[in-house]
């Protein structure tokens, strides 16, 4: 049987809005109902915030992963935040106690959780990878953020307040400070001692 014979067989069902339809309820009793996403036709602005809502979600998605894959930290997306990473522990010879926590900043592009949790200080000696679940080369993953927010701190999109305080606290490592220290004198900071 052709194609186009099939298609006129089938019974054309009438679409109708549920605030129209006597057979589905639009409420049930005594219970005031927000419902963003039916097919009630009575709340013409819902439907298009919806459609903005989720666009807006899906571009934000779309940059997390966009961004770190850009700057090669693709793989930072397989971490799914279990945490085995802490037991690296003394193992970790910049005294990093949440390894997890540089993983998600990296898959973010979070330059303030990266700094806040010691990650300039990461010499990318590897121990902490083999404690990772997901096998992530955490090392190349820390380092290569390293760079980035050591561009991002010269480029002004790290606050000042989060450099000052880096800086004071001692964490930034030796491979980093010259470069962000130059850009935090020449921004205004006090200058160290
Ligand atoms: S790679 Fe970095 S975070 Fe991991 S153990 Fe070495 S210094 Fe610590
Ligand atoms: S062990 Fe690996 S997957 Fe688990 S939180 Fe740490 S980096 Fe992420």
């Amino acid at each position: 049987m052709a194609e186009d014979e099939r298609e006129e067989e089938k019974p054309r069902v009438k679409w109708i809005p549920r605030s129209r339809d006597v057979d589905k309820p639009a409420a049930l009793p005594g219970i005031h109902r927000y419902a963003p996403f039916t097919n009630l036709t009575d709340r013409m602005t819902t439907p298009a915030l919806n459609r903005a809502v989720m666009v807006g979600i899906g571009a934000a998605v779309a940059l997390d992963v966009l961004r770190p894959i850009a700057l090669g930290m693709w793989d930072a997306a397989y971490c799914y935040e279990c945490r085995a990473c802490y037991a690296t522990l003394e193992k970790c010879p910049a005294s990093i106690t949440f390894q997890a926590e540089l993983t998600v900043a990296c898959r973010t592009m979070d330059y303030r959780r990266f700094v806040k949790n010691r990650g300039l200080l990461c010499i990318r000696c590897g121990n902490c990878n083999g404690f990772c679940v997901q096998h992530l080369n955490l090392a190349d993953i820390f380092g290569k953020m390293g760079v980035a927010t050591a561009r991002a701190v010269r480029e002004g999109k790290v606050p000042f307040d989060v450099v000052e305080g880096a800086i004071y606290e001692g964490v930034i490592g030796r491979e980093y400070i010259d470069e962000i220290y130059e850009w935090y004198r020449s921004s205004g900071g006090r200058r160290l001692g």
